[in-house]
């Protein structure tokens, strides 16, 4: 579904993605880990064009994305033409934040129906509907009129997880999904991505929790200082790891 090749990255001097290339197939679920500061939320914005990568190639099913030739020109303003394939393009996924950015003052109901109302321009009734299925799906009967002041970090999340799916994306990409919650509140988010995953929902996730990276990954990328260290499957990459950098960082993990 996805395809990755040659993607780079830098602010100013500091090249952050190196040169990533990797492929995600439909229906799978990559984890990325890697050390703090090693690009794995540059990466994953690039995927949703929330950054636009300098240079490299990436195809998110029938999309496809050379970003050599897409850049800004004055004001930061792309061409017509770029800036309704990258609109495209962010179309093909959807992002879940380390920390739930919902909106304060609407309802769990009303975060997850706005996209598909304004973006997609759907019947608010069918919104409406859809945004009570995923809620419930996420395990928040109950709560759809709450405001997110009136929900855990927890329930914030899967609000931020039914969100993103409201916009039935290719592809879900979720960025240290569980890091800012209580340690009493990360097992009922997982368990939701778990269940994502049995689905057959596509999903790129950057997370520290290898012990569930091990259960629901089926392709595991070790990132540092920009690069692709290790890839492979978890039983590869976690438990036989061939870098000395992978096996450092997995034992400062443990
Ligand atoms: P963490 O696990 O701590 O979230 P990470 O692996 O996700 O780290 P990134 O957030 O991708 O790492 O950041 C990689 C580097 O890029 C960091 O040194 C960061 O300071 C830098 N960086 C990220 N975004 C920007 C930006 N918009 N402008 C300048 N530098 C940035």
């Amino acid at each position: 579904l996805v395809d990755v090749t040659s993607v780079a990255k830098r602010f100013g001097a500091h090249e952050v993605i190196k040169d990533v290339s990797f492929e995600v197939g439909k229906g799978t679920v990559t984890v990325v880990i890697g050390p703090s500061g090693s690009g794995k939320t540059t990466l994953l914005r690039g995927l949703n064009a929330l950054e636009l990568p300098d240079s490299g190639e990436v195809r998110i099913g029938d999309i496809d994305v050379d970003f050599g030739r897409i850049h800004p020109g004055r004001g930061g303003r792309l061409a017509k033409p770029d800036r309704e394939l990258v609109r495209r393009y962010r179309a093909q996924s959807g992002m879940v934040f380390q920390s739930h950015n919902l909106f304060p003052h609407r309802t769990a109901l009303q975060n997850v129906t706005e996209g598909p109302i304004l973006v997609q321009h759907r019947p608010a009734a069918e919104a409406d509907d859809q945004a009570r299925k995923l809620l419930e799906k996420v395990g928040l009967t109950g709560h759809v009129d709450k405001y997110p002041y009136q929900l855990s970090g927890g329930q914030q999340q899967r609000v931020g997880i039914a969100r993103a799916l409201a916009l039935e994306p290719e592809l879900l990409l979720l960025d240290e999904p569980t890091s800012a919650l209580d340690p009493e509140l990360v097992g009922g988010v997982l368990a939701v991505i778990r269940d994502l995953a049995q689905e057959g929902r596509t999903m790129v996730i950057v997370t520290h929790e290898i012990r569930f990276a091990r259960q629901v990954a089926d392709q595991v990328l070790f990132i540092d200082e920009g690069l692709v260290v290790e890839r492979g499957t978890p039983e590869q990459v976690l438990e036989h790891p061939t870098k000395e950098r992978t096996r450092t960082f997995l034992q400062r993990l443990l």
